[in-house]
C-alpha cells in the first residue's frame, strides 16, 4: 500500500484491512451482512431510511438516519477532534435525507448509501490540513459517490446517473492512475476499491491523495474528446434521459437539454469554449458514460 491510506501502526492496520475486507466481501459474515441489507431493501424498496440504517447497523455505526427539509438530497453531520500533526479524529452525528426528494426510489436508496459511506469514517482518523475545504470535498464526494454506486449495485440497483458529475469528471480518470485504483475501469469498480479501503479503517490522508491526484496531467474535455465523444453523440437521448432521471425538475425539457448536449459535443469537437450549461451537460454525460460503459483509463 502506498502512503495515502497508511495507518500509524502499519502492521496492525494491514491485518485489520485484510480482516474487514474478507469479512465484508468474501467471508460468511459478509454474505450475511450484504443479504440482510438486501432483504431490508426487498421488503420495501421505498424505505431508504431502513436500508441506510441496516447498512450502518451492519457496519457497527450507531447514528440516526432522519428525513428533513434539505436543499441537497442528503447530508451527513459530523465533528472532528484535532489530534497532533494535522490529524483529526472523526465523530459522526447523524444522516439527514431530503424529505421531499422527488427522484425514484432507486436514486433515493443510492443517496442513503452515499451518506452511509461518508458515515463509515466514524471513529477514523483523517488528514486534510494542507488543502482547502473545496479540495477536500472534491475528493471525499468523488470516492463516496463511486462507492454509493457499488453498494447500490449489491442490491441490484445499477446504471444510475451519478451525482457530483463535475467532481467525478475531474477526478475519476486521475484516480485510476494511482496505485490504489489501478485497473479500475468503471465508477463501480472504483467504488468497490474505495469501499474496501474505507472498511479497513485506515487513515484517510486527503492531503497526500490531493497531491497525487493533481500530479496527474489531465484535462476533462480532452479526455472526453479522445475517449467518450462518439459514445455520447451516438446515445445523446440516453444521456439526457439519465440526466432527467436524477433531476426530475427537468422533466418535459428533453428537447432543450438534447440541444444543449448537442451544442456541447459540437463545440468540443470544433474546439470552441463551452458555456456553463454545456459543461454541465457534458460532465453529466461523461460521469454516466464512465458508469455505464466503463472503459476508464
Ligand atoms: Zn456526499
Amino acid at each position: 500500500m502506498r502512503a495515502i491510506f497508511k495507518g500509524i501502526n502499519d502492521e496492525k492496520i494491514s491485518e485489520q484491512d485484510e480482516e474487514s475486507y474478507v469479512e465484508w466481501l468474501k467471508g460468511k459474515n459478509a454474505e450475511k451482512k450484504a443479504r440482510s441489507v438486501k432483504e431490508t431493501y426487498k421488503k420495501d424498496t421505498s424505505d431508504r431510511v431502513a436500508v441506510t440504517e441496516k447498512f450502518l447497523e451492519k457496519q457497527g455505526i450507531n447514528i440516526d438516519v432522519i428525513t428533513d427539509n434539505l436543499k441537497a438530497y442528503g447530508t451527513t453531520n459530523w465533528k472532528t477532534k484535532s489530534l497532533k500533526d494535522g490529524f483529526e479524529k472523526v465523530k459522526m452525528s447523524n444522516i439527514v435525507l431530503k424529505d421531499t426528494d422527488n427522484r425514484s426510489d432507486k436514486y433515493k436508496i443510492k443517496t442513503g448509501l452515499h451518506e452511509a459511506f461518508h458515515a463509515m469514517r466514524d471513529g477514523m482518523t483523517i488528514k486534510r490540513a494542507n488543502i482547502s475545504r473545496a479540495e477536500y470535498q472534491e475528493i471525499e464526494e468523488c470516492l463516496t459517490e463511486c462507492s454509493a454506486h457499488y453498494l447500490a449495485g449489491l442490491l441490484g440497483i445499477k446504471n444510475l446517473q451519478p451525482n457530483y458529475a463535475n467532481k467525478l469528471s475531474n477526478l475519476v480518470p486521475r484516480l485510476v492512475q494511482l496505485e490504489e485504483f489501478k485497473g479500475c475501469e468503471s465508477i463501480t469498480e472504483i467504488g468497490e476499491r474505495a469501499f474496501k479501503i474505507r472498511a479497513s479503517g485506515k487513515i484517510i490522508d486527503y492531503d497526500d491523495l490531493h497531491s497525487q491526484l493533481y500530479a496527474v496531467q489531465y484535462d476533462w474535455q480532452d479526455y472526453i474528446k479522445s475517449n467518450y465523444l462518439k459514445e455520447i453523440e451516438s446515445n445523446d437521448m440516453y444521456y439526457v434521459g439519465k440526466f432527467i432521471e436524477n433531476a426530475p425538475d427537468y422533466e418535459g425539457q428533453d428537447g432543450e437539454l438534447l440541444e444543449e448536449l448537442g451544442l456541447a459535443t459540437y463545440h468540443l469537437r470544433i474546439g470552441l469554449p463551452l458555456n456553463s450549461v454545456e459543461k454541465r451537460m457534458l460532465c453529466n454525460a461523461l460521469a454516466m458514460a464512465m458508469n455505464k460503459k466503463g472503459g476508464i483509463k
